[in-house]
């Protein structure tokens, strides 16, 4: 029986795919003049296991996802290049280079020519030409495939850890669950997956020493367990509580249009995180009352180029226009911490999560930030624009990044480029020094958001990522509840708007607890929204009160989990009867 933190909710059994990301081991080889036929003849046949594969992709592709077959056959194309075919032969003919040195070199003679063009048709070839040269070095070392973006039949992805760019790209239908040996509740990983409803059990020690590629395996994300090569009986024990969960999950579902009211008519509205534009995340959208959260870095992940200030607009607009009138806030680059991009290589930190990191690095590199805040400002007259700056630490690197926003916002405007005049600025509290000079920062500002995942990181000084700390990462914690409280207060008096979009919002035990603490508008993954309405609708403002005060009395997080649980058990009591 394997053990673990489980972060996002649901029951799985299944086949375990064990995810090890591929890194190619490549150095300039020789080889002897009697072994080019050899070499040459090995290079063929790697080609024509590419060729292989990718003929299976699009085979597959053509009708599940019509979009991602038209990279693989584009694909087709760049391998049968025949000037980089013959130049990878040259080189190994007549400078007897190793076949795997010869892709790479080539390779990157032509990656390197291109990256020179700024037209974003062709940088998106040189990522193809990456992701080509890949697949050719892998099966140069005889390795198998391992990509989660396409996978051929639902599997329990197993893995030491998994990148935020991972979950951003896998294939989500076809992920019953995810196991790692690595994370924590609010990592990256943990968040998607609870957005995307994947069960997921993350921390179990030595997971990959213990599970084998295609070995059924039982899963349940509720308790946090998984049981590889289940007999029949807990086999079907899995089953039968995973209709169980399912047929609960069905009970909450009915409430997912419903009003977001208490059960003393008092509305709290409740809005949605996403980290796209895909219709399958703004499908999500019907259902609330807002965007609570962009996380606009996914944008940033999964790619080798920038993404520009053109395409950046182009999916801004399209979340803007989907909203209309309600806000949309979009969160600017929040790179850094966990989150790291290939476009976007960063000096190591000792300490990423204390470091150059969000607001901080967007104003280390101006340039970077304006783009992004172009794209933005142009998309503003689509909708209801907030725009939000994360990890901000005190009033003056606010003040520069209004001061950067109030250029951009002119430089536009003198290029003829609208604006709208109501689009907002706002920040995240996620570091105690703003929370603590919250009133002072409302004046400068339109809004509030609460970043609780980072705000609990930095308030109890534990990485957020990190499992062998994971005790000392409580959510719960009193502070926590306290100083949400005076951030909460502060942004009333001052008679602007607050609301959290960290995972605390979407939590059933700790939105009674906010919303008695004052809080009326709560953002969250898409599989919290029903079940925060449900329990809202279960709830009088008097009891989230009477329930806050108690909680932010208790001395320590065990307590106040305790009186929260009592809480909801008694809730749960009455519904029954
Ligand atoms: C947070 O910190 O609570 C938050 C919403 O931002 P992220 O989880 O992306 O750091
Ligand atoms: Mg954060």
């Amino acid at each position: 029986m394997l053990s673990g933190n489980a972060v996002s909710p649901g029951i799985a059994v299944g086949p375990v795919y064990v995810y090890r990301p591929f890194y190619p081991q490549v150095e300039e080889g020789l080889c002897p003049p009697e072994g080019v036929e050899a070499e040459l003849a090995r290079l063929d046949e790697v080609k024509a296991a590419a060729a292989g594969e990718l003929a299976g992709l699009v085979d597959r592709l053509s009708a599940e996802d019509p979009d991602k077959a038209k990279i693989f056959i584009a694909h087709q194309d760049l391998l049968n290049d025949v000037a980089m075919d013959g130049e990878i032969r040259a080189g190994v003919r007549e400078k007897h280079w190793r076949g795997n040195w010869a892709i790479w070199q080539v390779y990157e003679n032509f990656i390197a020519m291109l990256a020179q063009v700024p037209d974003p048709l062709i940088q998106e070839r040189v990522a193809d030409l990456k992701d080509i040269r890949l697949r050719l070095l892998r099966l140069w070392q005889g390795e198998k495939e391992r990509n989660l973006s396409v996978l051929d039949r639902p599997v329990v992805v197993a893995a030491h850890d998994l990148l935020p760019s991972d979950t951003a790209t896998l294939d989500r239908s076809k992920v019953l669950a995810i196991l790692t040996e690595v994370g924590g509740a609010t990592s990256h990983s943990a968040i998607i997956a609870r957005s995307y409803g994947i069960p997921a059990v993350l921390a179990i020690p030595n997971l990959l020493g213990q599970v084998d590629d295609g070995m059924e395996i039982a899963v349940d994300a509720l308790t946090g367990l998984a049981v590889p090569r289940p007999d029949e009986q807990c086999r079907a024990e899995y089953l039968q509580r995973r209709r169980l969960y399912l047929e609960e999950a069905e009970v909450t579902r009915a409430y997912l249009d419903a009003q977001p009211l208490t059960a003393d008519g008092v509305r709290v509205d409740i809005g949605l995180n996403i980290a796209s534009a895909d219709a399958a995340e703004l499908d999500g959208a019907d259902h609330v009352d807002y965007i609570g959260l962009f996380r606009t870095e996914f944008l940033y992940m999964g790619r080798t180029e920038l993404p520009s200030e053109e395409e950046q607009f182009e999916v801004y607009r399209r979340v803007l226009t989907a909203m209309g009138d309600r806000p949309t806030t979009l969160r600017t680059l929040d790179i850094g911490g966990d989150k790291t991009s290939e476009c976007l290589p960063l000096p190591k930190e000792e300490n990423p999560f204390l470091g150059n990191r969000a607001l901080r690095l967007c104003l280390s590199k101006p340039e970077l930030f304006r783009i992004q805040l172009r794209a933005a400002l142009r998309a503003s007259v689509y909708g209801n624009l907030w725009l939000m700056l994360p990890m901000v630490g005190g009033l003056e690197e606010l003040r520069r990044a209004k001061a950067l926003i109030a250029e951009v916002k002119a430089e536009l405007e003198g290029e003829g480029k609208p604006v709208s005049p109501d689009f907002k600025t706002g920040i995240m509290i996620e570091v105690p020094s703003i929370a603590l000079v919250a009133a002072q920062a409302a004046r400068e500002v339109d809004f509030a958001s609460i970043g609780s995942n980072d705000l609990c990181q930095y308030l109890t000084a534990t990485d957020r990522g990190n499992p062998a700390v994971a005790g000392y990462y409580q959510s719960f914690h009193p502070a926590l509840f306290r100083i949400i409280g005076m951030a909460v207060s502060a942004f009333q008096q001052a008679g602007k708007p607050i609301s959290i979009c960290g995972e605390l919002g979407g939590d059933t035990l700790a939105a009674p607890v906010l919303v008695g603490l004052g809080m009326r508008k709560l953002s969250m993954g898409l599989s919290g929204v029903a079940a925060v309405k449900r329990t809202l609708s279960a709830l009088t403002i008097l009891e989230a009160e009477t329930l806050a005060r108690e909680v932010c009395a208790c001395p320590c997080a065990g307590d106040a989990e305790g009186v929260m649980r009592a809480w909801a058990g008694k809730k749960k009591q009455q519904d029954e009867r």
